[in-house]
């Protein structure tokens, strides 16, 4: 038997090579040596060409990953390695992460992670010491971190919060009713929120930015959608950012719908009238697509 994917044309991209755009180029060539793992290259993100090329390298953006390449947690849409006793950390990493981070010198980074469920801190200390020591080393960095929810524990929220960034993301990934079929069963919708309201809760509301980042195509209804842009605006979350799931292999769940790039244009501008301060929304979106560009656009103007 045959089987036919069909992918719909527009999320037929080719991947970017370093010839297409000089910036592009001269970062991925910087990289080399400096030990650095990006998510963009290791996920072979479509993106890499527009977030590393940027229109200027202070808003390159990219995204490295912390804390190892195993999670102890095993959500469905997602592939990373699980294993709940993953190696332990490597101590020198804030240090090194820091310091190749500075010599690589791209303006915005997404700091994320792997979940350590089997920490007691879950690594908040370990994410806030990289963040201390980028921002020594290179103040103008831009800092974003995208962290779990560290089992609900809002004093590890905090740890991470006062570290001196500038965004804390934390995606919630779905809407409230499919989070038990997408997510690991130890997320849920209401923790996540309340790690997002404890941040602006810690540093107060115009004190920090705060995002996460929603799927489309996993069977999310309108309603459901609205709902949960409504339950977000409540803990006055200021970014959103909506792509399509895609699914990684077989064994992790199944696209129900690919939702069109209008549709995802009526979502941004649903997301701006309801008065976040921006929305990225595209099939191809991450939670970090060009989030450089976008903070130095809408945060430092
Ligand atoms: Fe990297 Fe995120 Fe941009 Fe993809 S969307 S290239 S992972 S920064
Ligand atoms: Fe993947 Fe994050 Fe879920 Fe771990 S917690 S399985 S890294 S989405």
């Amino acid at each position: 038997k045959r089987t036919i994917t069909r992918l719909p044309d527009w999320l037929k991209t080719p991947i970017p090579s370093p010839g297409s755009n000089p910036n592009f180029g001269k970062i991925k060539a910087d990289l080399r040596g400096l030990g650095l793992h990006t998510v963009c290259e290791e996920a072979r993100c479509p993106n890499i060409g527009e977030c590393w090329g940027g229109s200027n390298k202070a808003s390159a953006t990219a995204t490295i990953m912390l804390m190892g390449d195993t999670c102890t947690r095993g959500c469905r849409f997602c592939s990373v390695k699980t294993n709940r006793r993953p190696p332990p950390l490597d101590p020198h990493e804030p240090e090194n992460t820091a310091e190749a981070l500075a010599r690589w010198g791209l303006g915005y980074v997404v700091l994320t992670s792997v979940d350590r469920d089997d920490l007691a801190d879950g690594g908040a200390r370990h994410f806030a010491e990289t963040i201390r020591r980028i921002k020594a080393k290179k103040p103008t960095m831009l800092v974003e971190a995208l962290t779990g929810d560290f089992m609900g524990d809002l004093d590890m929220v905090k740890i991470v919060a006062e570290s001196g960034l500038d965004v804390y993301a934390h995606n919630v990934e779905t809407t409230e009713g499919l989070t038990p079929y997408v997510r690991d069963r130890r997320a849920t919708f209401r923790q996540s929120l309340k790690v997002l309201e404890h941040v602006k809760a810690v540093m107060g509301k115009e004190g920090i930015i705060t995002k996460t980042s929603i799927m489309l195509g996993l069977g999310e209804t309108d309603e459901e959608l609205w709902e949960t842009l409504r339950e977000l605006r409540k803990v006055d979350v200021d970014v959103v950012t909506f792509g399509q799931y895609m699914r990684p292999t077989k064994r992790h769940l199944k696209v129900e719908r690919y939702v069109t790039p209008d549709e995802f244009e009526l979502w941004r501008q649903r997301a701006m009238d309801m008065g976040f301060m921006y929305c990225a929304s595209g099939p191809l979106v991450r939670s970090s697509y060009k989030a450089g560009e976008a903070f130095i656009e809408n945060v430092l103007k």
